[in-house]
């Protein structure tokens, strides 16, 4: 198969998103009164309606109405004041009562979208991204100065209720292949699910991964779920059509499941549409089907070819009445916005200077967003001067660390005033930014306060113009064949004597006194 970025100098990938999100953070099940619990006893939180009894009515669960009208605000959606539920027939031990109670062609939210910073390495895998000027636009994105905004439209967001959760006994890895039998956990049965749908307006795998990290972020905003993808409390679906560069009809679609990391997301993507590039260019065919993604295979296998729309014969369900919101329900949600991510991180570049890519990259987490807003509060005046540094500190060196720990930033040793005091002994030059790494990781391993281990390690920076000048006269004596060269303009070999200086005092140097003098002497 050939690579990535060679097929998508040929073929135009299409892609289109359905994502599932769990409304965990609700008390109880879309219709009935059943606690929601993750990882209860099996069948412990079941009733007539869940387990779908003849007779049993559904009652509605207004708080679920309430968060899928936050979602579809947070996501720029139009609210349908009108819709209503309807079911979705099939027969599958998952689902007791033979249908799912879902929305039928108007959902609650319709017409959304959302606009992704696509920057750094995620955005070389749009195509001729280069020939675009800052500014620009074509298609459905613009141009910025380190990347582009995608526009990604939102068709809908819909209501509807999990199934329960089959457990294959006897096969490999829980499968359903080789089980001799399956037991069934109804306690998932009808817990409230949104869908989100988007518009095949993504073009490659990093925006499908942008997209369903951003949908995360705003869903944990908002409070309406916790998005774990390992649970899978949010799920998604991939999406994806391959058509000649300049075609303008949409080829057949495939339709991935089992993306449960953002990683997956993306591998699943770039391994489909190098698959079906292969395809296309042998002559061969792509059937409408459903595929798994097999992170350890790395590569996709049908599961099933898809059925179409009508055999679920969907239709208006009986038992519960049509909705009607009114006005006064959508702008009490509406009140109940909280900051959003983007609203965040215009504010935090607004408020304390920063690159609008800093900002988006430290909102990125509430975590890391709250420990950046504590730290500049504690800086009190000096907040617009330390704001770069800090942020330096919280998007690489602590995101990195909580990254390869697997650890929650309030779990470490490392506070707000720590990071704080860290980032001063730096910016007054006490301590070198190497030496810094070296007391962040002191700090990290318990050793208390950054100045106390600058203290205890007797790691101070060296700023005494006369012992910097003495090691530069030295070096400067013992290399007369880079002095030569600097002279004769070669002004990079600058770096060169900065290093052999800061060796002869074990890392302890100024940089920016021993550049300094160097220059002062070098041009003499
Ligand atoms: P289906 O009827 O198979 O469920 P839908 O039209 O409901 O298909 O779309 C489901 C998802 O697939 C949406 O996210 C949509 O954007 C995406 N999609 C639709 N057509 C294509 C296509 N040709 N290529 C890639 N994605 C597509
Ligand atoms: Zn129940
Ligand atoms: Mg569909």
């Amino acid at each position: 198969m050939r690579k990535l970025e060679e097929v998508l100098e040929d073929w135009e990938a299409v892609i289109g998103l359905e994502i599932h999100a769990e409304l965990t953070t609700l008390e109880t099940k879309m219709f009935c009164g059943c606690k929601l619990e993750f990882g209860a006893a099996p069948n412990t939180h079941t009733c007539p309606v869940c387990l779908g009894l003849p007779g049993a009515l559904p009652v509605p669960n207004k708080a679920a109405i309430e968060s899928i009208v936050l979602a579809g605000l947070a996501t720029n959606c139009d609210i349908e004041k009108h819709s209503m539920f309807y079911r979705k027939n099939y027969m599958y031990p998952d689902m007791a009562k033979n249908f799912q109670t879902t929305q039928g062609p108007v959902a609650f939210c319709m017409r959304g979208h959302l606009d992704l910073d696509v920057d750094g390495p995620a955005a070389r895998e749009r195509y001729r991204l280069d020939a675009l000027e800052p500014g620009e636009t074509r298609d459905n994105i613009t141009r910025t100065e380190d990347g582009y905004v995608a526009h990604v439209g939102i068709t809908r967001i819909h209501m509807e209720e999990d199934a329960g959760k089959m457990v294959h006994i006897g096969g490999g890895e829980g499968r359903i292949a080789g089980a001799t039998h399956s037991l069934v956990d109804y306690n998932r049965a009808g817990t409230p699910l949104i869908e989100l749908v988007t518009e095949p307006d993504l073009r490659t795998p990093e925006e499908a991964r942008l997209f369903m990290q951003k949908l995360r972020q705003i869903y944990l905003a908002i409070g309406i779920s916790d998005c774990s993808m390992e649970e899978g409390s949010l799920r998604c679906d991939g999406n994806v059509s391959l058509r000649r560069r300049g075609a303008t009809e949409f080829g057949t679609k495939t339709e991935l499941k089992n993306m449960n990391s953002f990683k997956n997301l993306h591998d699943g993507l770039a391994y489909e549409i190098c698959r079906q590039a292969e395809v296309l260019e042998e002559g061969g065919v792509i059937y409408q089907e459903t595929r798994h993604w097999d992170p350890s295979a790395k590569r996709t296998i049908v599961m099933r070819v898809k059925e179409t729309a009508d055999d679920y014969r969907l239709f208006p369900e009986p038992d519960l009445a049509p909705y009607d919101l009114t006005d006064e329900f959508i702008d009490r949600v509406r009140a109940k916005l909280p900051e959003l991510p983007d609203q965040k991180a215009a504010r935090f570049a607004d408020a304390f200077g920063l690159s609008a890519y800093d900002a988006r990259h430290l909102v990125e987490h509430r975590e890391t967003a709250n420990f950046f807003e504590a730290c500049m509060e504690a800086a009190g005046v000096d907040a617009p001067k330390l704001a770069k540094p800090v942020a330096n500190l919280t998007i690489n060196d602590i995101a990195a660390y909580l990254n390869a720990e697997g650890v929650a930033l309030a779990d470490t040793p490392l506070t707000p005033a720590r990071a704080l005091e860290l980032v001063r002994l730096q910016a007054d030059e006490t301590i070198s930014s190497k030496q810094g790494k070296e007391v962040f990781a002191a700090v990290l391993a318990g050793e208390g306060d950054p100045a106390a281990i600058v203290e205890a390690r007797g790691m101070k920076q060296v700023s005494d113009t006369g012992a910097i000048e003495a090691v530069v006269d030295e070096v400067i004596a013992a290399n007369p064949d880079e002095v030569a060269r600097y002279k004769d303009g070669n002004t990079k070999v600058i770096g060169f004597f900065v290093g052999q200086c800061m060796k002869k005092m074990r890392g302890q140097g100024n940089p920016k006194l021993i550049n300094q003098v160097l220059a002062q002497k070098l041009a003499e």
